[in-house]
């Protein structure tokens, strides 16, 4: 694969789970291993969409140093890939300012996501910065160039945003950023209790910095397949999360067969079943919690951030300095 300039990004909102490793982390320490240029980008500015305080502010600082944790515990490396913050790069929010002018507020508020955040948020009148949330990460995205953008599913529809507003502003005023593209890679990772999507917001996730009795717990309380009754009834691998995580974390794949053949048949139980999948978690997490444990003694975040910022401050100069030659503003 040819090298590409990639962004991608989480909000500090809390810890990772292993929903987000099967979503995004897992394509992330690919991308990093092949050699590509890979911006992560800790949207701080983002969090602040759902209300600004400085109590918010205040999580927002201990929230991004446990997602700089679980960045390194998982393998993401500073050396090979530049993680910076939002805020440390204010020419974005110019860059969103005149993207702005670039969007109607029908089109973005028809955007899935704001009407999903609304609903379960129960906001009834978006702000100005909730409904511009996609015009920012337009201009994420675009102040560094970015050409792929590793998003889960839920995410495409802000891709598309950004990709109307820079192909417009491309059509403009000449070409400044690459159109770019959605790298849409892994499934989707339901929840503990057989919801859908895995979500910290649901309480139905498993943390990658849970210890190991937490989440033998987590995987002993696990909905599994509501028409079984008893051990001896034939059961459903589909839609049955046990099954999903097995199929995304399980290393003898051959084992994790041979669990769904005696489960289809009803010749294994929920007990059995279970504990062979918190010894498989705990095995897949237990390097990562040590490394995280490493880390958090001795890696000097607040370096990494400075690191990150130093990188992106030029290349988010010249941008902007194109940009606003484009338009005609020096
Ligand atoms: P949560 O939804 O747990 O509160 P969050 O809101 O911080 O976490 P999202 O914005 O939902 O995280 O997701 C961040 C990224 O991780 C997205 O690219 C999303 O697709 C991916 N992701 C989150 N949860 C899952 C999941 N259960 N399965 C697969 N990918 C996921
Ligand atoms: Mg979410």
């Amino acid at each position: 694969m040819e090298k590409k300039r990639i962004l991608t990004g989480d909000r500090p909102t809390g810890p990772l789970h292993l929903g987000h490793y099967v979503g995004t982390l897992k394509a992330r320490l690919e991308l990093q291993e092949q050699g590509n240029e890979v911006f992560i980008l800790v949207a701080d500015y983002h969090t602040l969409t759902r209300g600004i305080s400085a109590e918010k502010t205040k999580e927002i600082k201990i929230n991004t140093r446990e997602l700089l944790l679980d960045y390194l515990a998982v393998g993401l490396d500073p050396k090979k890939i530049t993680i910076y913050r939002q805020s440390d790069v204010p020419a974005v929010a110019e860059l969103a300012l005149l993207f702005g002018m670039l969007v109607t507020v029908p089109r973005l508020s028809r955007v899935p996501t704001l009407k999903e955040v609304m609903r379960d948020e129960k906001i009834e009148n978006p702000s100005f910065g909730l409904l511009g949330y996609p015009v920012l990460q337009s201009a994420d995205i675009a102040l560094v160039k970015g050409e792929l953008v590793p998003v889960g599913k839920d995410q495409s529809s802000h891709l598309e945003v950004a990709r109307e507003i820079i192909h417009r502003f491309n059509s403009e005023f000449g070409e400044v950023f690459p159109e770019p593209e959605a790298l849409i890679k892994g499934d989707v990772l339901p929840g503990t209790d057989g919801k859908a999507k895995m979500s910290k917001s649901l309480g139905n996730a498993i943390m990658l910095s849970d210890d190991e009795k937490t989440v033998k717990e987590k995987v002993m309380g696990m909905y599994t397949d509501p028409t079984r009754v008893h051990s001896t009834d034939p059961g459903h691998v589909e839609g049955n999360p046990v099954f999903a995580y097995l199929d995304a974390f399980g290393q003898d794949q051959t084992k994790v067969s041979e669990f769904k053949d005696r489960y289809q048949k009803g010749t294994v139980g929920d007990v059995e079943l279970k504990e062979y999948l918190a010894s498989v978690l705990n095995e897949f997490l237990a390097p990562i919690r040590t490394r995280r444990q490493e880390f958090s003694k001795a890696a000097d975040l607040d370096k990494i951030l400075e690191e990150g910022k130093n990188k992106v401050l030029p290349i988010a100069a010249e941008t902007l300095k194109q940009a606003r030659r484009a338009i005609g503003i020096e």
